[in-house]
């Protein structure tokens, strides 16, 4: 450990424009960032009718195509007086039934689907059936010998918006980010114990998106004993995982499959991991039989874990460096020093929750992807990645083109990347599609 920590410089603090979202979440739900705390006053209808929520005329296309967000601005008016996170009936002008949704009206998303059918009752045992069906699709990816971490429930796109639960061998990690799932927190807490059997259930309550819910923040154990250290196993590297005060839920299982890729691309290269949290391409690199491997993060508690990290593989630690640094100033500081490498990884947080973001993050992914096109010897790799739900694949991959045009290189597309399978995406909701990479190569 203290052989690696002497190895971990401290560069300028320079350009920090984007630390202040330094916890990427890359959770569906929250994808709504910029809307500020408030949603505008709902017209109330008859107090004393049962609890309804009714649309403008025409507001119901949308959710006739199944997507499952009803933003304030649709309803026409909501009779009773349903409390948060209540479930009510949703429907058109005319009063035909749309769907199922939980209520919140202190957020500009008013509503969020539970089911399509009218017959469904939203209790124990619809909680009980999407959440087994969540399981079982987990089960049929045959995971199991790849990793003891995954994602098991991924919000929107497994008909629980606002639920996030990832699972780290023994232990599950709860996220919940709306009204609907924290009305029936117990309720989920006790099916997971009873289908899942962990060992805990932490909850992390914690993201941003919290606050634009007007949820309180929560962290702390919901079921169980957290044991006092949590580890995954991801294709036989060992992570620590921090629950507690890591990022998201403590790692980003998200990137496996795109971690793994990174291993076989990386034998005998000079690499740079740009972003590098507890280590994750950088292990993958060291052991895919990298020359050097160079790994920036802003988080001083990320790159201990990711020191740890080398350690407890076994991996030569005479050919990583650990840089707690901002990637923005160390990659102009690299080409100020004439650094070259062969294969660099750019897997920044996420610069724009949503589209109204996208101008300003699209400045952002240009720079550092200049500088990475830059920094590459000919015939190098760049593996560049967004998780900016406001940033679709199209306009990622114009970016990294006009960032080529600029550093005055010719690339070529090698990989189109996702987010591994356990982050599956609704079709009728493209939001759940926030996790987007391509792999480089600049010419020889
Ligand atoms: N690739 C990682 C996940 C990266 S998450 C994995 O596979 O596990 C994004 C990381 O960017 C976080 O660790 C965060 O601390 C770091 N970060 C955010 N802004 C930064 C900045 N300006 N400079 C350096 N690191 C930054």
């Amino acid at each position: 450990m203290t052989g690696q920590k002497s190895k971990v410089s401290r560069l300028s603090q320079g350009n920090r424009d984007f630390r202040n979202r330094t916890r990427r979440d890359r959770n569906p739900p929250d994808e709504q960032k910029n809307i500020s705390r408030g949603a505008p006053k709902l017209q109330a209808g008859d107090a004393t009718a049962q609890p309804c929520i009714l649309l403008h005329s025409g507001r119901e296309k949308s959710l006739l195509r199944r997507h499952p967000w009803i933003f304030s601005g649709a309803i026409e008016r909501v009779d009773g007086v349903p409390a948060n996170g209540d479930t009510v009936p949703v429907r058109d002008a005319a009063g035909n039934f749309l769907a199922s949704a939980a209520y919140n009206p202190d957020s500009q998303i008013t509503a969020r689907v539970w089911s399509w059918r009218e017959a469904e009752m939203i209790d124990k045992e619809f909680f009980r059936n999407r959440i087994a069906n969540a399981l079982s699709a987990r089960h049929e990816l045959n995971l199991a010998d790849k990793s003891n971490g995954m994602r098991l429930i991924h919000a929107e796109s497994d008909g629980l918006p606002g639920l996030i639960v990832d699972r780290y061998g023994d232990v599950l990690v709860m996220q919940i980010g709306s009204a609907g799932p924290e009305h029936w927190r117990d309720t989920i807490a006790d099916i997971l114990q009873e289908l899942c059997k962990p060992v805990c259930i932490y909850e992390r309550s914690d993201s941003d998106a919290r606050g634009l819910e007007g949820l309180e923040v929560r962290n702390g154990v919901l079921r169980g004993r957290l044991p006092d250290t949590v580890e995954v196993i991801e294709n036989g590297l060992r992570f620590k995982v921090d629950v507690v005060a890591g990022q998201k839920t403590g790692f980003y299982l998200d990137q496996r499959d795109n971690r793994a890729l990174t291993g076989t691309l990386a034998h005998g290269k000079d690499v740079l991991n740009c972003f590098c949290y507890t280590g994750g391409f950088s292990l993958y690199a060291l052991r895919g039989g990298a020359r050097s491997v160079l790994s920036i993060d802003a988080s001083g508690d990320a790159l201990r874990i990711a020191a740890e990290n080398l350690t407890r593989n076994g991996l030569d630690e005479s050919r990583a460096v650990w840089q707690d640094a901002d990637v923005f100033q160390a990659l102009r500081t690299l080409r100020d020093q004439g650094r070259k490498f062969d294969l660099i990884i750019l897997d920044p947080p996420k610069f724009a929750p949503t589209a109204a973001f996208a101008e300003k993050a699209a400045r952002g992914y240009k720079d550092i992807n200049l500088l990475g096109f830059k920094l590459l010897r000919p015939g190098g790799l760049l593996c560049t990645y967004s998780c900016s739900g406001g940033i679709s694949e199209d306009l990622f991959q114009k970016i990294i083109a006009g960032a080529a045009l600029d550093a005055g290189v010719d690339a070529q597309i090698v990989h189109h990347l996702h987010a591994s399978a356990d982050h599956p995406v609704l079709l009728s909701f493209p939001e759940g599609a926030y996790l987007k990479g391509l792999v480089l190569r600049v010419a020889g």
